[in-house]
């Protein structure tokens, strides 16, 4: 079934609304409870042509690959609205592009996150920010069912702790699959129902143990694993890929149990349970140290830094942090590639020498 499909059957089978929603964390459980999907936009395969003419030549592919997917109109039959996260600047741009400029016939909603240092005054923020969002989802689609809430925010607890299985089995290698069937199952999360993506992670997390092998162990930093030739590089070169600190991967899918009864408390707690990200102003030593404890997990000899290209967020913090990679005496490659470029020889070189480096 294809995307669409899926999204045509929520809305005939299931009476569900779909809301697009661009990167990266939102309180994804208050769309749930309010019979919503989030259809993630991060990466769709587009030639970019229409947005080209209302944003800047230096701005990263997510942003001019969303922008076209709302101009080419593909969404217009699908969405019932569209949710912007305050993730950085490039991101707030586009929201105003579209909201106040290109103008769109469906609602658009934002969410505001606090920015680190945190104190417990981004606590109290977020918490207000999160019934802000769910106050004004109301306005459109009715009012939230604070008990279907309750259970939404359970069930992502139960999701985040089988995202996290997934991603300790990675560490470990006993799970069998390669890179590139990995994150293929875990960015189904980007547009399932909660209850397909569990079946997912379950049918992932069930497998049976195999026998770790002695292989090259890389962790990958960055946005998102697109391209993705780079992973089937990888894989084709015997490389295993033993955790990520990707944007759309570990820094948002791996939240913290919460013993909070009441939902927005719960979801304030899991949100600042996550890892250290650079669309949080995270400081480099906490950043750093994530890295280098996923680094640990998994036994991994270098760290991939696999950056979107005009990621000005990412890319303030990589300098930095390859440093501290290589104080730590990692081995480190930097990848600032666009979305979607098909596989070229001089990817494969850089990746081959880097690890003849490894081996
Ligand atoms: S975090 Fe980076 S890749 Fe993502 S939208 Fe912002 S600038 Fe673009």
């Amino acid at each position: 079934m294809t995307r669409q499909e899926y999204f045509a059957s929520m809305k005939k089978d299931h009476g569900r609304r779909v809301m697009a929603v661009f990167p990266a964390q939102y309180p994804r459980e208050i769309l749930w409870a309010m019979n919503t999907l989030p259809a993630e936009v991060w990466d769709p395969p587009l030639e970019v042509t229409a947005a080209s003419a209302h944003l800047q030549t230096y701005i990263c592919s997510v942003v001019k690959l969303g922008l076209e997917l709302i101009l080419s109109g593909k969404t217009d039959d699908i969405v019932d609205g569209y949710l912007f996260p305050h993730t950085c600047d490039s991101i707030q741009n586009m929201a105003a592009v579209v909201n106040d400029y290109v103008g769109v016939d469906k609602p658009v909603f934002f969410f505001y996150h606090p920015k680190a240092p945190y104190s417990q005054a981004s606590r109290v923020y977020y918490h207000e920010q999160l019934e802000r969002l769910a106050r004004e989802l109301a306005k459109t689609f009715g009012p939230l069912n604070v008990e279907e809430l309750s259970r939404r925010v359970a069930q992502s607890q139960d999701i985040a702790a089988l995202a996290a299985k997934a991603y300790q089995r990675q560490a470990a290698g006993t799970l069998g699959v390669t890179s590139a069937e990995f994150y293929q199952v875990l960015r189904q999360g980007e547009y399932l129902w909660p209850d397909d993506f569990q079946a997912e992670l379950t049918t992932l997390t069930d497998r049976p143990e195999v026998e770790p092998s002695a292989q090259p162990t890389v962790v990958i930093s960055g946005v998102l694993p697109n391209p993705p030739a780079v992973l089937t590089i990888l894989d084709d070169l015997g490389v295993r890929v033993g955790g990520d600190d990707f944007i759309g991967g570990s820094r948002r899918l791996l939240t913290k149990p919460t013993d909070k009864t009441d939902p927005f408390a719960a979801l304030t707690e899991m949100y600042f349970s996550l890892p250290p990200c650079s669309t949080k102003n995270s400081p480099i030593d906490e950043r750093a140290a994530y890295i280098l404890g996923l680094c640990r997990d998994a036994g991994a000899d270098g760290v991939i830094f696999y950056e979107v290209k005009f990621c000005e967020t990412e890319l303030f913090d990589v300098p930095n942090l390859v440093e501290e990679m290589k104080a730590a005496g990692l081995a480190t490659l930097v990848l600032d590639i666009e979305l979607n470029e098909p596989e070229t020889g001089r990817l494969r070189t850089r990746i081959e020498a880097f690890v003849e480096m490894l081996r």
